[in-house]
């Protein structure tokens, strides 16, 4: 053994060390968190090099994220230097964009193929539907886009499909046709989707033998990590890379394989990821070699304890023995604010202590959380508090889309002139107002010298637009002017929730399958919260007014992800505070990581209270946030969160109750509450009116003590329209008191009109804070 190799065993115990030195067939390692699977890939690799079985070209490295393949090669780099720029390590979608873009004429495309995202796919199967004259009611293009991912997930090309599928059932028979379809007008377009960078490849290298012995010439070594989450296709891949499929009659010898993972951390089976990959290696692959790894490095005993406590309530599961040899350390600290306020200002005062008291520094703590909506109280916290922050594999609260085109839309109904914000909410939901009808528009602003939302008035004037855009556009400024009334009428939170849902923005994305969207609509729901808190701080307060205090948070937001020159000093000493959902937590360690809002129906996930193979999908999240504390680990909750527009009651999350009590020391802990049934609990969440379905009083147990926000007043029970007549008494809290002078349309749509003191005004009855006299 060469001098440079011996070195990196050392420090390795020995099933570690056997998993490096290991040569010949294929190898398994199969091990709890922080168990060294990653630093074992990576010393494996430098291994190779230093011991001359391996050429730099001929590694593959592949990682579950950027930022995981980003660690890995400074890692390689730090053990083996330069050498390592000639490895490919990357993750699997980006190694397949490499060998498409060498291989494209294959399999038909130019090398310079776009590469389509979500929001483009999608954009492409509507049209694909709409020219088949597809009911998108009946056929939502999201749920299309959906199962046609899954499919090629699955190594499901258009053809099989339409083969196969099961056209007595109306929907496949719907995606069979907008299949082929979509993947004709791809082909014309010269783009590929996501699914397809890794289903291309797979087939490329089936139909092509050649190309695909090019590769397993070239690969000698291919290494997976975090192969417990590798779906059909990367599977399947991984397989024809190392010529397993070939079987005996491989002309290039099989490539060596080593893959790592750990079944407790399999986090994506909604996207496809199967475990049975790793779970079945040995039968895949029946020489293989498995290694197991049981002493942990990463963190304290007691965080290891709480780990191993919560995942062990799964079933099915082989027990693992993993133990360390770091000592207890510090419990794990506890708390339960009031609010989410409360639980974010904790957060904040313990950094700020340990920053104090013990040198840390902000880089070394990660604040996790199930879903994105939830970093928004945190986010507005740390900027007030000024501790530098970055959110990670997710957008900042107010640069997120959604966010966005609703602000814009409450900026247009403030400021009609903002031609900006105008225009990006145009056709915003699709309206029917295309880039076409959009410029003419334009053009006829120009020619006339008026506002563009004038000459939105006037489109009837503009040449060459089909009538079809012209009524389109009058449908437009007329609700818009009505929005505008809600607006003044009846306040910021009143508006935004008219525009959510008289403009369908909110309907499209509850129709769509996508999980993406529903995080969307967690986030309006959100940002409806932030409306109805600042109406509560301020009672005098206008949109106008709200509009512009967002703008300075969104402003104060915007610290740089990558400091420039003189701060990149700085941030390598301090570094940033890391705010990231759990799933973006995968792989990663930091001293110090706060567990947030363990709640029920939050973690775990809503969606998982009725389903066991979810709830075990979430215990696996759980296992996954608590293993990624080295040092210190804390775990917060809050006892009532506006994060559905209204305050909502949560009890804890089973997961805390699963970690030994001893373990952990509580600074504040909340009232005691009885459980709640489960039909009582959180049913309504996705049922009636969606904004109002928070807890309401008959909902929260009569033993439960008050929590601040009630004995406030501050909860609004869900809005009843109250029923007028003409002539009625009524008081405003706004206006004050006045007369009922008329109403139109019914139900949530009735209008009143009320005399004032100050004057006149329309209400909608459903938003306006109306009481009869
Ligand atoms: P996960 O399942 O979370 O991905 P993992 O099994 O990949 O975890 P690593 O990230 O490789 O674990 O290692 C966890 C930590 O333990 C790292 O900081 C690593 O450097 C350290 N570590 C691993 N093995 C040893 C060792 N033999 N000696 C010292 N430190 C080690
Ligand atoms: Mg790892």
């Amino acid at each position: 053994v060469l001098p440079g190799a011996q070195e990196l065993l050392a420090g390795l115990n020995p099933q570690q060390e056997e998993a490096v030195k290991h040569a010949g067939s294929p190898l398994l390692i199969v091990a709890g968190a922080g168990s060294g699977k990653t630093r074992v890939l990576s010393h494996r690799i430098a291994y190779l090099l230093a011991t001359g079985r391996a050429r730099p070209g001929e590694i593959l490295a592949i990682t579950f994220t950027n930022k995981a393949a980003a660690e890995m090669r400074e890692r390689i780099e730090a053990l083996v230097g330069d050498p390592a720029k000639n490895m490919w390590i990357s993750t699997f979608h980006s190694s397949c964009v490499k060998i498409l873009r060498r291989e494209a004429k294959n399999v038909g495309l130019n090398s310079n193929f776009s590469i389509y995202d979500s929001a483009d796919t999608l954009r492409l199967i509507t049209l694909v539907a709409k020219g088949l004259d597809l009911d998108p009611k009946r056929f939502a293009p999201k749920a299309i886009q959906h199962k046609i991912s899954a499919l090629k997930n699955e190594l499901i090309d258009d053809e099989s499909f339409a083969a196969t599928a099961n056209y007595s059932d109306p929907f496949e028979q719907a995606v069979a046709s907008v299949y082929t379809g979509y993947t004709q007008r791809m082909r014309q377009a010269n783009a590929m989707d996501f699914d397809d960078l890794i289903a291309q490849v797979v087939f490329m290298f089936q139909a092509f033998p050649a190309v695909a012995d090019s590769y397993r010439r070239r690969f000698r070594h291919i290494l997976v990590d975090e192969y417990q989450d590798t779906n059909h296709a990367q599977y399947v891949l991984v397989r024809e890379l190392t010529g397993a499929s070939a079987g005996g009659d491989a002309l290039v010898p099989p490539g060596e394989l080593t893959v790592v993972g750990d079944s407790d951390q399999s986090i994506y089976a909604f996207r496809g990821a199967d475990v049975r990959n790793i779970v079945e290696f040995e039968k895949d692959y029946p020489q293989a070699r498995t290694i197991l790894l049981e002493q942990n490095y990463r963190s304290t005993q007691t965080i290891l304890s709480a780990a191993n406590a919560v995942i062990s309530r799964n079933p099915d599961r082989p027990q693992k023995r993993l133990w360390t040899a770091q000592g207890d350390g510090e419990r794990i600290i506890g708390y339960v604010g009031e609010n989410e306020h409360d639980e974010a200002r904790f957060i904040a005062d313990e950094i700020d202590r340990l920053q104090d008291s013990e040198g840390l520094r902000p880089g070394d703590v990660a604040i996790f959380y199930r879903t994105n909506a939830q970093s928004r109280s945190i986010e507005d916290l740390l900027v007030r508090v000024g501790l530098p922050y970055k959110v990670v594999g997710g957008t900042r609260f107010y640069e997120r889309k959604e966010i966005k085109d609703a602000l814009a839309y409450l900026r247009v109904l403030v400021n009609p002139d903002d031609v900006v914000n105008l225009r990006r909410i145009l056709n915003e939901p699709k309206r029917g107002i295309g880039d076409r009808a959009e410029y003419a528009v334009a053009a006829l602003a120009e020619r006339e010298r008026i506002s563009f939302f004038d000459a939105l008035r006037r489109a009837g004037e503009a040449p060459a637009m089909a009538t079809r855009s012209v009524n389109a556009v009058a449908a437009f400024v007329k609700l818009i002017e009505d929005l505008a009334e809600v607006a003044t009428g009846s306040g910021a939170a009143a508006a935004l929730e008219a525009v959510l849902e008289q403009t369908g923005y909110l309907a499209a994305l509850r129709q769509s399958n996508d999980p993406q969207d529903e995080s969307r609509v967690e986030n309006l729901a959100e940002l409806l919260a932030v409306v109805r808190e600042y109406e509560r701080d301020n009672p005098e307060g206008s949109l106008g007014e709200f509009l512009e205090q967002v703008a300075l948070v969104a402003d104060a937001d915007q610290i740089p992800d990558a400091p420039d020159e003189e701060g990149a000093a700085l941030a390598k000493n301090q570094g940033v505070v890391t705010l990231m959902t759990l799933h973006t937590a995968k792989g990663l360690e930091f001293p110090v990581v706060f567990l947030t809002g363990m709640e029920h129906g939050i973690f775990p996930h809503q969606r998982s209270m009725t389903d066991p193979k979810e709830l075990a999908e979430e215990r696996r999240l759980a296992y996954v946030g608590l293993t990624r504390a080295r040092k210190r680990l804390y775990i917060t909750r809050s006892e009532s969160r506006s994060m559905w527009g209204q305050s909502q009651y949560n009890p804890a999350s089973q997961f805390i109750q699963e970690v030994p009590a001893e373990l952990i020391d509580w600074k504040r802990e909340g009232a005691e509450r009885p459980a709640f049934t489960s039909g009582g609990f959180g049913s309504s969440r996705y049922s009636g009116s969606f904004w109002g379905a928070g807890a309401s009083e008959a909902q929260r147990p009569a033993t439960s003590s008050a929590p601040a926000a009630v004995r406030a007043g501050r909860v609004q029970p869900q809005k009843e329209i109250i029923a007028l007549t003409v002539g009625d008494k009524v008081s405003h809290t706004s206006f004050g008191n006045g007369t009922v002078l008329s109403l139109e349309g019914a139900g949530d749509k009735t209008v009143a009109k009320v005399k004032f003191d100050i004057g006149e005004k329309r209400l909608l009855l459903r938003y306006a804070p109306l009481t009869k006299l």
